[in-house]
């Protein structure tokens, strides 16, 4: 298995917003986190990747607890958030020189990857543009070919599916399709069911913090429709 969240729980300051959350991800699967604005997803998510440390509980990584050795486990991820976040000073060049550099990548190699995802995403004309010149979509998607063009174990991309025009999505699912096969595994926090329903292997419900059910969303649908429960009761937690 990729990633194991165990009994993990955490928040800000002091006061927890994820309680006792247990969910894993096999290898080459796809899994999304959904639930209502507020339900934590960011907040797993924070955790995943090592911005947030756990009040208690653990996260591993094929094995790989962050405090076992923070740069091995940090490669093995990479994270495409919600809100790009590119160095205002740095070109599209360097955004992708200083992955290969994070990421200890093969420069010919990497810069191989890097050009396939460029040209996917209509970019490849413009490495020497800095991010004031993207759009958000565009910012987005020099993030997305950032995370792709890397060796990780584990790709996370919050709410992937807003934001990006619909060849993108196409594309994007294209891509992740691709890295699935090659056993990497993918965790996402999606607003977007429909899409998702089509795309996801399995989805992780999260109601105020807490992991409300797990499944696929047709065993989450029959879970719930059992006590004649519906979508809404189920975001709500009241089912
Ligand atoms: P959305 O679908 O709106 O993105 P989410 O499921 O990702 O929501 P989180 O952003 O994880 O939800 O928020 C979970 C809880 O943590 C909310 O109650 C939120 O108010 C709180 N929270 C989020 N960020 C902070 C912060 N920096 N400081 C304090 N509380 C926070």
């Amino acid at each position: 298995m990729t990633l194991a969240v165990n009994h993990l729980t955490g928040g800000y300051s002091g006061i927890p917003v994820l309680k006792d959350e247990t969910f894993d991800v096999q290898d080459g699967e796809l899994v999304s986190l959904i639930g209502l604005n507020g339900a934590g997803k960011s907040t797993t998510i924070n955790h995943i990747i090592g911005l947030m440390t756990p009040f208690s509980g653990t996260i591993q990584l094929n094995g790989l607890q962050i405090q076992d050795n923070v740069e091995q486990y940090k490669q093995q991820i990479a994270y495409v958030p919600e809100m790009p976040v590119l160095y205002p000073e740095l070109t599209l060049r360097d955004h992708i020189e200083a992955t290969m550099m994070a990421y200890n990548l093969d420069r010919t190699e990497a810069w191989h990857r890097a050009e396939q995802l460029l040209q996917t995403f209509r970019l490849a004309n413009k490495l020497d543009w800095f991010p004031a010149n993207f759009s958000k979509g565009m910012r987005q998607k020099v993030m997305i070919v950032c995370a792709f063009m890397t060796d990780a174990k584990l790709l996370v991309i919050d709410e992937p599916f807003l934001g990006l025009d619909p060849l993108a999505v196409d594309d994007l699912l294209t891509l992740i399709d691709a890295k699935k096969a090659a056993g990497v595994s993918v965790l996402m926090s999606t607003h977007v069911l429909d899409t998702a329903e089509k795309h996801c292997d399995r989805f992780v419900l999260i109601n105020d913090g807490r992991v409300n059910y797990e499944g696929t969303m047709a065993e989450i649908k029959d879970h719930y429709q059992t006590f004649g429960d519906t979508l809404t009761d189920i975001y709500l937690g009241l089912a």
